[in-house]
């Protein structure tokens, strides 16, 4: 079978369901090290021997939600809250920019009260004017009306991160109270693309009671949506969490986890080709050299954490976090070499936009013109 695979990437033939459900159920370790050869030349023949950079600075944990995996869920009582003052972002950010990242991300727990909403629309016009606008802004900042997320990309943010989590609508309710629906969080992709956003989802890989048919079903979302970006990662244990109470062996099944991340990636980026992919800090959480595994198996975006450390560790989504202590200077010494290493060279300055979306708007720049 993955000789036909290899075939049809080759030869751009897309899988089929089948295909994609042979894949993610691979388990030999030497056919799955084929698997990702097979990725990795897609990836480099649509994307190039690349990897970009995106800063992410992760400024409040104050969330307005209850998503039973997550570590900084409203009811969890055990985190101390934070909201990092605008000044301290724009320190973040121009540290990005002087280390010639090409962009950043904004992420927080969800809020839209007016304060933040104009509190963001204010820190994006800065991150533009301090970086005369030549850093790149992505937000991740969950569910929002169509008039905040077109006020957001009016500021000067181009690109938005919204994970639909898994798109089997019955296991998003029983991962989710009532009040957070599914349709809801799908329409908001739409009113993202219509506000000029390049979008961007994903899923978490591995959840309790998630089957290979789901994540089969997940790819054929991305691919129905028309995404410019993936951002999709292993579900990891968060403690005094809901969904963490339905697992009693997360020790013994972090390898399942961590091969079934690297595989979704390789699977995307045979089926969805020219999308950007991100290697996750999930991955890295799971394995030291997780994130550049991820990029051999076909991811090509990275999110360094650019956050002052003094707030990391209230931003603990799951259990083990890696980089809490380090602080960037460590981190980017320490990620250079580590990308070096594997033969890939950094996107140093550049957005590094998806090459799906810049093919996709030069056709319909093509169409007005005839
Ligand atoms: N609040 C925004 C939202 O939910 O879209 C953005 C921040 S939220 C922390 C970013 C992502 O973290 C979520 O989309 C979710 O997939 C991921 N996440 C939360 N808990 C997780 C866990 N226990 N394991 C892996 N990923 C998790
Ligand atoms: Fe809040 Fe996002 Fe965590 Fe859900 S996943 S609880 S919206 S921070």
């Amino acid at each position: 079978m993955l000789d036909q695979i290899k075939y049809k990437s080759e030869n751009k033939i897309e899988l089929t369901a089948d295909e994609l459900k042979y894949i993610l159920n691979i388990s030999d370790l030497e056919e799955m090290k084929s698997l990702f050869e097979i990725s990795y030349k897609v990836k480099e023949k649509y994307i190039g021997k690349k990897v970009w950079f995106r800063g992410i600075i992760e400024f409040s944990n104050i969330c307005k939600k209850d998503c039973y995996y997550c570590g900084i869920r409203k009811s969890n009582k055990n985190v101390e809250r934070f909201m990092m003052k605008e000044e301290e972002i724009l320190k973040g950010a121009k540290w990005a920019f002087d280390h010639n990242y090409g962009s950043v991300v904004l992420q927080s727990g969800e809020r839209d009260d007016k304060a933040f909403v104009d509190f963001i629309t204010s820190v994006i016009k800065k991150i533009k004017e301090i970086s005369e606008g030549k850093l790149g802004i992505t937000l991740s900042l969950g569910e929002q009306t169509y008039e905040t997320y077109k006020t957001w990309f009016d500021s000067g943010a181009h690109r938005y991160l919204l994970r639909i989590e898994t798109t089997n609508k019955n296991l998003y309710s029983k991962l989710h109270p009532n009040d957070h629906d599914f349709e809801t969080r799908k329409k908001c992709l739409y009113l993202l693309k219509d506000a000029g956003f390049q979008v961007g989802t994903g899923v978490m890989i591995g959840l309790p009671e998630q089957s290979i048919d789901d994540l089969v079903n997940d790819i054929l979302f991305f691919k129905e949506l028309d995404v410019d970006m993936i951002g999709m990662g292993p579900y990891l244990v968060s403690e005094n969490t809901p969904t963490a109470q339905l697992i009693s062996n997360f020790d013994e099944i972090k390898e399942r986890q961590y091969h079934l991340g690297l595989k979704m990636i390789a699977a995307v980026r045979l089926y969805l080709r020219d999308v950007n992919i991100a290697s996750t800090t999930a991955l890295q959480a799971l394995k030291t050299y997780g994130r550049e595994m991820g990029l051999k198996a076909g991811a090509n975006i990275i999110m360094p954490n650019v956050t002052d450390t003094f707030y990391r560790s209230s931003y603990q989504l799951y259990n083990d976090k890696p980089c809490i202590d380090e602080n960037s200077d460590l981190c980017i010494d320490c990620l250079e070499s580590r990308i070096i290493n594997i033969d890939e060279e950094i996107g140093f300055g550049e957005w590094g936009d998806s090459p799906h979306f810049i093919n996709k708007n030069l056709k319909v720049n093509d169409k007005d013109e005839n």
